[in-house]
């Protein structure tokens, strides 16, 4: 069967590098498409310090950094540009880029990533990037001495909202339930840190500002009460959304919020079409997942390619 390539993979995140170096390794002829810079969502993260190996945590930027040494030592393909289209169910796959490109291909990889999830409020989208923020890295620097907000109650709100008090005089986070669902480390960091302050069972009912940016947040709480909270900046950290836009959905089995369904194979519904990373569906999204997701992916293509795996989908 005739392709331009045996592998591509979409995506240049955490996962997708990591099918990456596997690929390589394998000498498997691999495009790996990325359409911005490599590393996905890692570089909204300031520091990371749970990456087995990095003791002492390293930062999102220099894990990518690494990251794509490694795949450069092996010699992996890369392309810089959007894809726009991908048919997936024949025997040869056909990747469709912006550039006007076809490419052709004999198994896929998904690593497409998520993004972080919007509130949906009055104010969100007016006020975005003019104090409503979803990357406490790239925008806290900032708001040095000011007060600000962060909302959501998991691993992200509390990791960011600690990283923000290097800047912000006070920064006040706003959950909508009574308990954080961050990790117990976390916690214990925010609940110590004289700088952050806690508004139980609260939701963010809009966001108010002017021409100078964010002034406001009303808050409103379960009792029925409700608040007006002054801050300069908030910063939306509640969860992600899929990547899934340039994804066939109608050939892909999907879960109800639009992650890719596989089997722990990393097999989706159509043979020869693979998923790692936060794209799929799952319960947690980590890094290490990510990158052993990757590599169990490009393994799993590579039995396929040979012949050894006849069909794939999940369930
Ligand atoms: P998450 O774990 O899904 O937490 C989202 C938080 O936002 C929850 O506290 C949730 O409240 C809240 N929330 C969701 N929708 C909301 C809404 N409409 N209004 C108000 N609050 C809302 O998402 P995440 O923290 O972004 O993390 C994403 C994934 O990355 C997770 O798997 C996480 O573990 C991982 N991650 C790991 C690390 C780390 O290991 N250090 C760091 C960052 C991210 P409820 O609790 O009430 O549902």
């Amino acid at each position: 069967m005739q392709a331009d390539y045996q592998l591509i993979i979409i995506g240049g995140g955490p996962a997708g590098l990591s099918a990456g170096l596997y690929a390589a390794r394998g000498r498997i002829k691999t495009l790996l498409v990325e359409k911005g810079a490599p590393g996905g969502q890692v570089l909204l993260t300031d520091w990371v310090d749970n990456y087995p190996g990095f003791t002492e945590g390293v930062s999102g930027f220099e894990l990518i950094e690494k990251m794509t040494a490694h795949v450069d030592r092996f010699g992996l393909e890369k392309k810089f540009a959007a894809v726009t289209r991908l048919d997936l169910p024949g025997p040869v796959k056909t990747v469709f880029l912006d550039n006007g490109e076809k490419l052709t291909c004999l198994s896929i990889i998904l690593c497409t990533g998520a993004r972080p999830r919007k509130l949906g409020v009055e104010g969100e989208e007016e006020l975005t990037g003019q104090g409503v923020s979803y990357c406490a890295t790239c925008d806290g620097p900032f708001y040095k001495g000011q007060e600000i907000a962060v909302v959501g109650g998991g691993n992200t709100a509390i990791q960011e909202a600690l990283h923000l008090t290097k800047f912000a005089d006070k920064v006040t986070v706003i959950h909508r339930r009574d308990e954080l669902r961050a990790t117990r480390i976390l916690q214990e960091k925010a609940f110590a840190n004289p700088r952050i302050d806690f508004l139980w069972n609260a939701q963010v009912r809009k966001i108010e500002g002017d021409a100078n940016g964010v002034n406001n947040v009303q808050i409103a709480f379960k009792d029925g009460s409700a608040m007006d909270l002054a801050v300069t900046g908030i910063f939306i950290l509640i969860g992600v959304a899929p990547n899934n836009e340039i994804l066939p959905l109608e050939q892909l089995q999907v879960d109800d919020a639009g992650f890719i369904i596989s089997n722990t194979e990393m097999e989706t519904s159509i043979p020869g079409v693979y998923v790692a990373g936060d794209i799929r569906s799952k319960n947690f999204r980590q890094i290490v997942n990510a990158v052993g997701e990757g590599a169990n992916a490009e393994l799993s293509a590579e039995q396929f390619l040979a012949g050894r795996k006849h069909e794939a989908g999940p369930h």
